[in-house]
């Protein structure tokens, strides 16, 4: 990725040279554990991950935006004061989804600005280069108007862009970890309060690792809604046992254990990931804050287990990935992440010998599936920032 500085140099020779210039950085994200649990009003624990999206702008006089992806090679360009019509390229509708979001909280009052954007998130694999691009465009607009809004509200306006702009009815997480997430920490996140917690996680000996599997989504979104159908099902069925549930968050690993068996089979399946899996973050976070990475490399193995017996929404590929970690002394712990049947893989691995390592994973995957992995290393990284 083109650094702040060259994408300054870029803003400049597209929209030439006075003014003042500004530079914002947001970074993509892993989700550690708790996966499948945002909509059940649970826990997650994501990171913010080294590979981000900068954008680079300027305020102008009037309430035209103008914009140009250093990626894309291409230019886009939208007046604030007429309507959305989503005939720009797919990147220019998130930042202008940002921009009108940020206009419509503020009365109108966003002015026009010329900006040059460039990423190194891998897009599409669920690393969320998309939420990257929203915060980024958000800090900036924030910045450029002198808004001083919240970390948070600038997490949920960039939420608030993707469902309203671009028809992505995406959770809070992605963008709340770019937003908030600080560096050497992973975020504890509460999806129905929004309270956090910043939960230490300097790795000295370990890395993570992001393992991209390379095989798409498919299925994932008819899937997707039939999860969400299956664990409303089940507090729905619950709440006749356990008053006042509203979500299987409600729902203790004790409580399940007393009432599961008013449950159809694969209902009580779903749920059970869910509830296990809310536990499990919570157990995570107490294992980051006693600096325990056996116990939290264990919880994230038996993370992948649930998603992949109980949720289902495993998928060979990342069964196969899962099955070499295990027998891999050097890894740790390592799970699916994200929404499933494809995509990537996360695991916490020892850094001696990583080079042998990722040799030997590439080597078992490619003869297994055929297919090449991708290997991303990273640490936690910060969240958001304005950058020089
Ligand atoms: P992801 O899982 O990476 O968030 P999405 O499909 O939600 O996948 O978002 C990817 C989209 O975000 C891309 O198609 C593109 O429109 C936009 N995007 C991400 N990174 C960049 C970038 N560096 N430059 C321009 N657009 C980007
Ligand atoms: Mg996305």
């Amino acid at each position: 990725m083109a650094t702040a500085a060259e994408t300054r140099d870029v803003f400049k020779e597209v929209f030439g040279g006075a003014g003042e210039i500004i530079a914002a950085k947001a970074p993509g994200r892993v989700n550690l554990i708790g996966e499948h649990t945002d909509y059940n009003d649970g826990f997650v624990l994501p990171m913010a991950i080294s590979h981000g999206v900068t954008i680079v702008g300027r305020l102008r006089n009037d309430r035209m935006v103008r914009l140009r992806s250093l990626d894309y090679g291409e230019s886009a360009e939208f007046d604030l004061d007429e309507r959305y019509d989503a005939r720009g390229p797919r990147w220019s509708q998130y930042v202008e989804g940002v921009a009108r979001t940020f206009d419509e909280e503020y009365n109108g009052e966003i002015r026009g600005f010329e900006a040059a954007l460039t990423g190194d998130v891998p897009q599409g694999s669920g690393l969320s280069s998309s939420a990257a691009l929203e915060v980024a465009a958000g800090l900036l607009i924030d910045e450029l108007n002198s808004l001083g809004t919240g970390r948070v509200e600038i997490a949920l306006f960039g939420q608030k862009a993707e469902h309203n702009y671009l028809g992505v009815k995406c959770g809070i997480m992605d963008q709340f970890a770019s937003c908030l997430c600080r560096k050497d920490h992973a975020l504890f996140l509460d999806c129905r309060s929004l309270e956090h917690k910043h939960a230490p996680l300097k790795l000295r000996e370990e890395v993570v690792l992001i393992l991209d599997s390379g095989k798409s989504r498919g299925l994932a979104d008819s899937k997707y809604n039939e999860r969400r159908a299956a664990c409303e099902e089940g507090v729905r069925i619950l709440s006749g046992a356990i008053p006042g549930i509203r979500a299987l968050r409600d729902v203790s690993e004790a409580q399940f254990d007393c009432y599961s068996g008013m449950l159809p089979d694969e209902v009580k399946r779903r749920c059970r990931h869910v509830v296990t899996e809310n536990q499990r973050a919570l157990d995570s976070m107490e294992a980051l804050l006693k600096e325990d990475m056996e116990r939290f490399g264990a919880l994230m193995f038996a993370s992948h287990e649930s998603l992949r017996f109980d949720y289902e929404v495993s998928c060979e590929e990342l069964d196969v990935l899962n099955e070499i970690a295990k027998d891999s002394r050097e890894i740790i712990g390592e799970r699916m992440t994200g929404a499933g049947f494809g995509g990537c893989a996360v695991a916490l691995a020892r850094r001696e010998g990583l080079e042998d390592l990722k040799a030997v994973l590439s080597e078992r995957y490619f003869k297994k599936t055929g297919r090449r992995l991708k290997i991303y290393e990273t640490s936690p990284a910060s969240g958001a920032a304005i950058v020089d």
